[in-house]
């Protein structure tokens, strides 16, 4: 492959498109002729702040981000989300949350230290392996949000289908899936993803959150760092954001909208999916570990059912120039993430592999 790249299969951070890396490349010595990389500039430079609208602006567009809603740069990773959720987001103190794997079961225990959090629903029982039914949750009258992690990374699993909340606005953790296929913000108070799995590099988070969601009357020991208010009113800008991770997302942004946007993604990501599923499900050595209506287009958990077998197939893929492909440790098996900017001649070339190592 170009510049002897390998298929890198890595959950996160992970594959970024290398037309994508060959414009960072040219421009790391020298931006637009401004004589200095973006790392060195001033975050309050004009030629930042053109930067930082732009990748706001395409990414509005992109989605099609409603006029209401903000979108925030924050630093912290998905993790700091879990605790700035409910600090931000608890009026009343109540919040329901649906547990469906390691994500959501952290962003659970985070949010228990600020209120009174009720498992509305989890997928335990099936060992993470499904979604459970969320078409009518017993929704606490007086829960504040719902919150749901809407794609697994480490078990594999995804909403078909989005809980009904009972009118109570709904809060996504969208981090292993975002920009993956069409998303109608309207359905979400909140939506945050960290950028490293499907979009940029590590150290940022996007928040899309509804305007009327952002409070003033916070506790006023909450530090400012981690108010939604502090970021929206400052354009993100409060101090000094991860300029890197704003420009290089802002690129993969541009990229997404001349490559056809979000349905194109998804088109190409269900494409994708199915070569590998499709294997999965007829081959003898492999399987699949997800429930097939929930299983995720972007991470994609299988086994053989032996520990050393699945080490020995995780060598062997190594060997063969296949990165990244042992699950994760509190899982074990394999894990392919086909994030968007994986080709599909990867996948196909994984499942050539996958056949031949399985001698059929
Ligand atoms: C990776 C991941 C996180 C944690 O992200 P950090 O940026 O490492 O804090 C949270 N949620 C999901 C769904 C993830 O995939």
């Amino acid at each position: 492959m170009e510049y002897g790249r390998i298929f890198n299969f890595s959950a996160g951070p992970a594959i970024m498109p290398v037309e994508v890396l060959e414009e960072v490349a040219a421009e790391v010595l020298n931006y637009r002729g401004s004589g200095m990389s973006v790392m060195e500039m001033s975050h309050r430079s004009k030629v930042f702040e053109t930067i930082r609208n732009e990748a706001e602006a395409d990414l509005r567009i992109l989605m099609g981000i409603p006029d209401n809603y903000k979108v925030l740069f924050i630093q912290g990773g998905a993790t700091l989300q879990f605790a700035m959720v409910p600090i931000n987001l608890l009026q009343n103190g109540v919040a329901d949350y649906i547990v469906t794997g390691a994500w959501s079961e952290k962003a659970y225990k985070e949010a228990r230290k600020y209120g009174k959090i009720n498992l509305l629903a989890s997928g335990k029982a099936s060992n993470y392996s499904a979604i459970p039914d969320v078409s009518d949750l017993p929704v606490s009258p007086d829960a504040d949000y719902v919150y749901i992690c809407e794609n697994e990374t480490i078990h594999g699993t995804t909403y078909s289908e989005l809980p009904n909340t009972r009118g109570k606005i709904l809060v996504s953790d969208q981090s292993s899936m975002f920009l993956s296929k069409p998303c109608n913000v309207a359905d979400y108070g909140m939506i945050y993803a960290g950028v490293q799995k499907n979009v940029g590099p590590a150290g940022m988070v996007v928040a899309i959150i509804r305007e009327d969601l952002i409070r003033k009357d916070l506790d006023p020991k909450t530090p400012v760092y981690l108010r939604y208010d502090t970021h929206a009113e400052n354009d993100s800008m409060y101090n000094t954001p991860n300029s890197w991770a704003i420009y290089v997302c802002g690129k993969v942004f541009k990229y997404l909208l001349r490559n056809g946007g979000l349905a194109e993604m998804d088109k190409r990501n269900i494409e994708k999916a199915k070569i590998l599923y499709d294997y999965l499900d007829e081959s003898k050595l492999f399987h699949g570990t997800v429930a097939a209506k929930d299983r995720s287009l972007m991470n994609v958990p299988f086994v053989t059912g032996d520990a050393e077998k699945d080490a020995a197939a995780v060598k062997a893929m190594k060997e063969a120039g296949f990165e990244n492909l042992k699950g994760h440790k509190s899982v074990g098996g394999l894990r392919a993430s086909i994030y968007n900017a994986m080709p599909k001649e990867g996948v196909e070339a994984l499942v050539d592999f996958l056949k031949k190592y399985e001698g059929v």
